[in-house]
């Protein structure tokens, strides 16, 4: 079934000329009107008293993930055949921004169903794992779950202790995967595992497993600082046997598949990011406006303009990184470098603009009735999962040593 973004693209594209944003300057209609679809969503169903009980109570928006499935939003870039919205990467970084703008844990829950679990499904999954676990996954009735992390390592991912070891017809998969966003919510996940420990990364292998088998289990719900409307918990496998049909591409590809598939996700946190700081930017000026001091409104206050003109400077740089790294895969064009940048700029934008804001509102900006300490919270997780910033610097510096070095 069509999902009402993809049904109204379709005429859009019919009638419209859809320019290319050489200049990243001017988006195209279809990229406007889905700008406008997910900002008026995220007014109405997500920014505000509904963000805000996700965060307290730790819910999940089960409700509001539905909705963004009809809207074609749990599958921007899968082909229409498999039931996806068949956009490209700018408009999922566009509708992220959004969303993330009026709820950074409704983002994340998306970033981690488009970019982590469909996205490594749709380059490397043979069609009858595509039609098992795309295509059910696409409307926001189900959501999945990527798990490369683990508690003793994080950063250095290709030294994974999660083992599946080949016994007939099947794998048995032992260890532990730490920190799996949608992990409590997840009706399958993307695993991680070393089938060959003497060739190290290169011995690691991805495979996709249903919730619900003998061996699966669950560990604790984190007690988050942020993004609290999004569950993360470890996944614990005990002699957990997988069918060999579970192998996602080649044996040993696995980390291939793993750095690949951050590629594309940072360009989502970065998006997840840019959505936060533009969140703080508009509260600050709003209530800049407002507020007055010693007989005039802060806004005329020469140290307030010049905290607006940084946070809107930072935001509309990190916004261009990200739309151009965005442009660049949509182009098939290298883009691992421009990706670290953009998560690495966003990152550092989102944080910058939450806390510039909560000074913007002096006391108000540090009590629950605004939003402003919610996105000072939600913004820290932004530079360190999909990569630690210090990690996106080392991706960065590494293509530019390259580079330099031609
Ligand atoms: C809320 C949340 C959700 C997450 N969701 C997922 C998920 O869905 N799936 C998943 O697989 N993982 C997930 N993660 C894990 C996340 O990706 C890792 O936490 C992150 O990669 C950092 O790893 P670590 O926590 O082990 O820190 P470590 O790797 O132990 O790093 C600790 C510090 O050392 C620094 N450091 C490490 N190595 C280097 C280096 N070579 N050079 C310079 N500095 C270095 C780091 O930058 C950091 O400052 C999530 C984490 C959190 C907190």
């Amino acid at each position: 079934m069509q999902s009402v973004l993809s049904r109204s693209f379709n005429i859009a594209r019919q009638t419209l000329h859809v320019r290319q944003i050489a200049s990243l300057s001017a988006l195209s209609e279809t990229h406007q009107m889905l700008q406008k679809t997910c900002r008026d969503f995220a007014n109405s169903e997500l920014a505000g008293q509904n963000a805000a009980k996700f965060d307290r109570e730790h819910l999940y928006p089960a409700k509001q993930i539905r909705q963004m499935g009809e809207l074609g939003l749990m599958a921007v870039a899968v082909p229409e055949e498999l039931g996806g919205t068949g956009l490209d990467y700018l408009a999922y970084a566009i509708a992220m921004e959004e969303i993330s703008r009026g709820c950074a844990s409704a983002g994340v829950i998306m970033s981690v169903n488009n970019s982590l679990y469909l996205g490594p499904l749709l380059s490397y999954a043979n069609a009858a794992q595509k039609a098992a676990y795309i295509t059910p996954y696409t409307t926001g009735e189900r959501v999945g779950c990527f798990a490369l992390s683990e508690p003793g390592n994080g950063s250095d991912a290709g030294a994974a202790s999660t083992v599946a070891t080949e016994k007939g017809d099947h794998y048995v998969l032992n260890g532990t995967k730490a920190w799996i966003t949608n992990a409590f919510e997840a009706e399958a996940a993307v695993v991680f595992a070393t089938t060959n420990k003497q060739l190290k990364h290169k011995g690691i292998s991805a495979f996709i497993v249903p919730k619900g088998i003998k061996g699966f289990s669950l560990g604790k719900k984190e007690d988050k600082l942020g993004i609290r409307g999004s569950s993360t918990c470890q996944l614990i496998f005990e002699d957990c046997e997988i069918p060999k049909e579970s192998l996602l591409g080649e044996t040993g590809f696995g980390f291939k598949i793993a750095m690949q598939t951050l590629d594309a996700g940072r360009i989502g946190i970065a998006s997840q990011a840019l959505g936060i700081a533009q969140a703080s930017l508009e509260l600050a000026v709003d209530y800049a406006q407002k507020r007055q001091a010693f007989g005039k409104p802060i806004s005329k206050l020469q140290a307030i303009q010049q905290k607006i003109a940084d946070m809107s400077l930072a935001v509309e740089s990190a916004r261009l990184l990200t739309w151009r790294a965005a442009w660049l895969k949509d182009n098939k064009l290298p883009y691992t470098k421009e990706a670290a940048m953009a998560k690495l700029a966003a990152s550092e934008a989102a944080t910058l603009c939450a806390h510039q804001c909560i000074q913007v509102l002096g006391g108000m900006g540090y009590v629950t009735d605004m939003a402003a300490e919610r996105h000072y919270r939600d913004a820290r997780i932004t530079e360190i999962y999909e990569g630690t910033s210090e990690i996106q610097r080392l991706v960065v510096a590494g293509s530019i040593l390259k580079e330099y070095a031609n």
